[in-house]
């Protein structure tokens, strides 16, 4: 049985009931995070705090709360939910008012609500074992405030079925400049010459936890070069590797696009090597 938090309440997730006028609801007015665990920990668990913040203060939704009651949740679901690794849930929306009118009501309290879900176990750096990605890609066709972890997640959801419905696990998708953006729910990175290369952060991605601590452990803990810059779908189909990062995917290696390989279609060595050390030291965050 799994058992959710919701409002300041711990309870079965049948018995969790939010009313029809929330705005979440009628809207997809609010924000949510997804922060991995393994054995317990929590991974990444700091930054993911701060974006919620930044995200409720982006939309101006109120709902200030101390990092360590954030934990305290996410921690109870942890215990009360079997599960060696679990992801928590955590959604903040404007709440439930009484009628349904654009504007932001004032002073209406947010409605919190988190649950645990089964995340597969951590990514083995090992060729062998790691699973494989095909992606299809379409055009961007999101609104341009994607760095919003927006609960309105309607275009994301209609960008991952375009790749789904064709039997592929993601998609890449590309702006009207034939530029990569990022994948419907992960950001994407591809490898040339032994360089990695991931679009900069702006309004058209999601700034990603696990991009963050990838960057930060390639810079802090090898010489591997990173480069945050404008990548077109030209080199997309010519890079040696394509990456995926999410916090429940960590670094995917991706060996097909559109019915075509990259590189020589299989995992490439730098995948290894970067997923290696993502293993070691991603419990520092
Ligand atoms: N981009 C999008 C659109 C996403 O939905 C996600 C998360 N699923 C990411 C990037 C990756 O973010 P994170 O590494 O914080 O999980």
């Amino acid at each position: 049985m799994s058992i959710v938090y919701l409002n300041g309440e711990y309870l079965p997730m049948q018995e969790a009931k939010i009313s029809p006028m929330d705005r979440g609801f009628l809207f997809g007015d609010g924000i949510y995070e997804v922060i991995p665990s393994y054995d317990g920990k929590l991974v990444g668990f700091a930054p993911h705090i701060q974006r919620l913040n930044e995200g409720l203060q982006l939309i101006g939704i109120n709902c200030s709360r101390e990092q360590q009651e954030w934990r305290e949740i996410c921690e109870q679901l942890i215990e009360k939910n079997d599960g060696l690794n679990l992801g928590i849930y955590l959604h903040i929306s404007r709440g439930a008012d009484t009628k349904r009118f654009h504007a932001y009501p004032e002073d209406l309290p947010a409605t919190v609500y988190a649950f645990a879900f089964e995340i597969p176990a951590a990514s083995i750096a090992d060729k062998s074992k790691a699973k494989t990605y095909k992606v299809s890609t379409t055009e961007d066709l999101r609104w341009q405030r994607c760095n919003i972890k927006s609960t309105a997640l309607l275009g994301n959801v209609m960008h991952f079925q375009h790749g789904f419905s064709r039997g592929y696990n993601e998609t890449i998708l590309f702006n009207n400049n034939n530029e990569m953006t990022e994948g419907s729910a992960c950001n994407a990175y591809i490898v040339k010459n032994g360089m990695v290369i991931t679009p900069p952060l702006d309004n058209q991605i999601l700034p990603g936890i696990t991009r963050f601590m990838l960057l930060d452990i390639l810079s802090r803990h090898s010489s591997i070069k990173v480069e945050e810059r404008i990548v077109t779908m030209d080199e997309v189909f010519n890079a040696d590797e394509v990456w995926l990062t999410s916090s429940s995917k960590e670094i995917a290696p991706v060996v097909e696009i559109d019915g075509s390989p990259v590189g020589n279609g299989k995992i490439g060595d730098l995948w290894l090597a970067a997923q290696t050390l993502y293993s070691a030291h991603k419990a520092d965050y």
